[in-house]
C-alpha cells in the first residue's frame, strides 16, 4: 500500500475547494513519504474537470462517467469507488469533510473494512499509519488518532485548515475512464432544494460576519450582509438568532449547527458560549464585537472590540468601503 488517494466533490459543475485542499495535503504527504497522488472523480460529463486536479499536483484522475452518477447517490457512489479502491490499493484516502463525505466515507470505509478518522485538522505518516489530530469535545481537546488494520486509513479533513496551493510544475494529466459498473441505486434524488440561492457555502467562506441575540432582530442582519458581502464572506448565527426565527437553520455555527474556520471570524453579539465556539474555534482570526467587556467571545478572540454593534459596524463597513476594491 502507498500514496494517497482523493475523492472528489463537485458542486453544480464545478470542483469544491475542498477537494483542491485534499489534493494539496495529499500532495505534501506523498512528498514526505512516497507514492502516487490520484484522484476518484465521479458523475456526468465531469471528465473535463480531470486537468484541473493535475495542477494541485494529481498524477492520475480517475474518471467514472455515467448519468446515473450525475447526481450522489451512496449505493452508487460508494459501489463504483470501493474497486478501485481495492484495485489501486492507496495508504491513505482523503475527501473535506463535507455533508457528502459524511455519507459517503463511513460506507466506504465499513465496506472494505477500514478505519475512518474525520474532521482531520492535521495529517502526518508514522511509518506505515497515517496519524491525525483532530477536534472532540466540541473543539476543547485535540486527539491523536490512527487506525488499525491493514487497508487504507480513510480521513476527512476540516475545510479551510489545509490551504489549497497549486503545484510547482503542475502535473499533466491524462484522465482513466474507468467503467461504470453501478450496483442497483436503491436510493434516488427527486429534487434538490438548495437553501441559501448560491450564497457562499458557509463551510467553505473564507470570511464569516455571524449575529447573535445582540442583533435584536432579522432586519438587522441586512447590516451584516452587507458586510459580508464587502468582504467577499457569508453570514452566519447564534443559535438564539436561529431559534429566534431570523435566519435559516443553515446558518447557524455551533455545536449543533456547522463547523466553520475561515481565515476572518466576525462575531457581532454574540457571547461565546461553549457550544458557539465549538463551531468556530479553528478560525484563523476572531474579531469580537461586544457591549459587554467580560463576554467570554473576548478570551477567544484575536481582536475585540467593546461597544454597542449598531454603533460599530456602519463605521466598520464605512471604513472598510474607503479601503476595500468595489
Ligand atoms: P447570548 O448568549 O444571549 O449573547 C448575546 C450577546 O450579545 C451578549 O454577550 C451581549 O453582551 C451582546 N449584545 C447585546 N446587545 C448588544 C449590542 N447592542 N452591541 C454589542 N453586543 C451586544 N449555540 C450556538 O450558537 N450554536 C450551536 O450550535 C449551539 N448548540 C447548542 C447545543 C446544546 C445542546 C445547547 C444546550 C446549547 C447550544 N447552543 C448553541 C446555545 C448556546 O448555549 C448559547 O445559548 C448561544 O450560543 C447564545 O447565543 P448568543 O451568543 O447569540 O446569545
Amino acid at each position: 500500500m502507498s500514496g494517497v488517494m482523493v475523492i472528489a466533490e463537485i458542486k453544480d459543475g464545478k470542483v469544491k475547494k475542498s477537494s483542491f485542499e485534499a489534493v494539496s495535503e495529499g500532495r505534501r504527504l506523498c512528498g514526505e513519504r512516497g507514492g502516487e497522488l490520484s484522484v476518484l472523480l465521479a458523475g456526468d460529463g465531469v471528465e473535463g474537470l480531470a486537468g484541473d486536479f493535475g495542477k494541485y499536483g494529481a498524477g492520475r484522475v480517475f474518471v467514472i462517467e455515467d448519468p446515473v452518477l450525475s447526481t450522489y447517490s451512496t449505493d452508487g457512489y460508494a459501489s463504483v469507488f470501493a474497486p478501485l479502491i481495492v484495485k489501486e490499493k492507496p495508504a491513505a484516502i482523503l475527501m473535506g469533510n463535507s455533508i457528502l463525505a459524511r455519507d459517503l466515507m463511513p460506507r466506504l470505509a465499513a465496506r472494505l473494512g477500514c478505519g475512518l478518522m474525520t474532521d482531520c485538522v492535521e495529517l502526518a505518516f508514522e511509518g506505515e499509519k497515517l496519524s491525525v489530530l483532530r477536534p472532540v469535545f466540541g473543539g476543547k481537546a485535540l486527539v491523536r488518532e490512527t487506525v488499525e488494520g491493514d487497508g487504507p486509513a480513510f480521513a476527512t479533513i476540516r475545510p479551510n485548515v489545509f490551504p489549497a496551493d497549486p503545484a510547482d510544475p503542475p502535473e499533466k494529466v491524462e484522465p482513466e475512464k474507468v467503467p461504470c459498473d453501478c450496483a442497483e441505486i436503491r436510493t434516488r434524488l427527486i429534487e434538490r432544494v438548495e437553501e441559501g440561492d448560491g450564497r457562499i457555502d458557509l463551510t467553505e467562506a473564507e470570511v464569516i460576519v455571524s449575529g447573535g441575540r445582540g442583533m435584536k432582530n432579522a432586519g438587522n442582519f441586512k447590516m451584516l450582509e452587507e458586510l459580508a458581502s464587502l468582504l467577499h464572506g457569508a453570514v452566519g448565527a447564534s443559535r438564539v438568532a436561529v431559534d429566534s426565527g431570523w435566519r435559516p437553520h443553515s446558518d447557524q455555527v455551533g455545536q449543533t449547527g456547522k463547523v466553520v474556520s475561515p481565515k476572518l471570524y466576525i462575531a457581532c453579539g454574540i457571547s461565546g458560549a461553549v457550544q458557539h465556539l465549538a463551531g468556530m474555534g479553528t478560525a484563523r482570526t476572531i474579531v469580537a464585537i461586544n457591549s459587554d467587556p467580560e463576554a467570554p467571545i473576548f478570551e477567544k478572540a484575536d481582536y475585540g472590540i467593546v461597544g454597542d454593534l449598531f454603533t460599530v459596524l456602519p463605521l466598520l463597513t464605512e471604513e472598510l468601503k474607503k479601503v476595500l476594491p468595489d
